[in-house]
């Protein structure tokens, strides 16, 4: 790809899309619409109703929550309410994301079941530490994604269509995901490596069969959902690790493309819909590895969703256009977990660091030994019935109340 066909900037000057040529009969009727709380859902939501994508392009569906934008200068432009860019597409434009288009007044995803991951890993991995621990999730992407962090440790996939590149993948449906990850023995199913809503359709249509085979859903996500997108997956998404990467405006501006005012509302409601939440924060040095700013953003995480929620701090290893930082030192992660604990956080953990890893869980009543962990796996289990074997206080969390999770 060349610069003339690799723009960035306004949310109007996306990639311009490779040229397509259309039945004309198929670009008048309805446009696609979201369901918006209080409308009745229109018809056409279901990926079934989506169309079968074509042989050759099986990966090229109608996309839900596309809406018509009225441009008098664009006439058929679409507005993709998906991500909080909520990019207006005039005719042949793909989003920031780089998967979704304006194809004929309607909006389309490039990469339903096209899937560049695939595979089995420890939920620990993801991380959460408070959900299923010990069991595996079969974790799943595709290309693209609606930020473009500097540090992205994915970029291959993530920055693909930003670095004109096109990563390995294969078609499958989404009855074959929940096939594989059932005879992975996994527990859930994580949409992951990327940011998922870019690949709703996809993730949506497999959550549905994911859960009617008795798998759990999580998401590992940017927290860039509007509240229509997480509408529509909540009633299938069990829980959800929301990368938080700054509690500030000016790094998600400078840093990811992005603005921190949606992750921050996107984090509560998830919260009040009963969606388990971890958040993790990959600690960057000279970027937001400001003591004060730290200690904000642990003070917003107690008061937003509770001082037992999970924070993960993550060091940054040297990646993509931030190659040339240090890696972040054992002695602020240290620094930053302590304050964490300091304003009331009951779960701090950090990791990417073996050296200071702190990756066992302990009571948040009584400081007792609960959960201990090494490589991402459960090496000791001392809940009983999903309580605290001294004070009994009940640990937060989904899936606690086993025996054992070693088993
Ligand atoms: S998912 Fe986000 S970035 Fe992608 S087209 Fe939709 S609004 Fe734009």
């Amino acid at each position: 790809m060349d610069d003339s066909t690799r723009t960035s900037g306004s949310r109007e000057t996306f990639t311009l899309a490779p040229a397509v040529s259309f039945d004309p009969d198929a670009t008048t009727p309805e446009p696609v619409r979201a369901r918006f709380p209080g409308e009745e859902p229109p018809a056409g939501l279901r990926v079934g109703d989506l169309g079968a994508g074509t042989e050759s392009e099986p990966h090229i569906r109608q996309a839900l929550l596309g809406e018509t934008f009225d441009d008098p200068i664009a006439p058929g432009s679409v507005r993709c309410v998906a991500c909080a860019h909520r990019c207006i597409l005039r005719p042949g434009r793909i989003g920031i994301c780089g998967v979704r288009q304006n194809r004929g007044g309607r909006l389309y995803t490039l990469v339903y079941g096209q899937v560049a991951i695939a595979l089995p890993e420890p939920i620990e991995k993801k991380p959460f530490y408070h959900f299923l621990p010990g069991s595996y999730a079969y974790s799943v992407a595709t290309r693209g994604c609606n930020f473009h962090c500097a540090f992205c440790q994915n970029w291959e996939i993530s920055q693909a269509h930003r670095e004109g590149l096109v990563p390995e993948s294969r078609n499958v449906t989404p009855e074959a995901v929940v096939e594989e990850a059932v005879a992975a023995g996994v527990r859930s199913v994580a949409y992951t490596y990327v940011e998922p809503t870019v690949f709703l359709e996809f993730a949506l249509d497999s959550m549905i069969r994911a859960r009617a085979a008795g798998l759990h859903n999580v998401f590992v996500t940017n927290g860039y959902e509007t509240p229509e997108a997480i509408e529509l997956v909540a009633p299938y998404l069990d829980a959800a690790n929301v990368d938080v990467k700054a509690a500030s405006d000016r790094f998600y501006r400078r840093v990811c493309g992005a603005r921190w005012e949606p992750v921050r509302d996107a984090v509560v409601e998830m919260h009040e819909r009963g969606i388990w939440l971890e958040l993790t924060t990959m600690v960057i040095p000279g970027l937001n590895d400001d003591r004060r700013e730290l200690r904000a953003m642990a003070e917003w995480i107690s008061t937003a969703v509770g001082p037992e929620t999970p924070w993960h701090l993550t060091r940054f290893q040297p990646a993509y256009r931030l190659s040339d930082l240090q890696p972040t030192p054992a002695a602020t992660l240290v620094e930053a977990a302590a304050l964490a604990r300091e304003v009331g956080l009951r779960h701090v953990y950090i990791g990417n660091a073996p050296e200071v890893e702190a990756a066992t869980t302990f009571c948040a009543l009584c400081g007792e030994r609960l959960i201990s962990r090494a490589d991402f796996a459960v090496t000791e289990w001392r809940l009983v019935d999903g309580r605290c074997p001294r004070c009994r206080h009940a640990l937060a969390g989904v899936g606690l109340r086993g025996s054992s999770a070693l088993a």
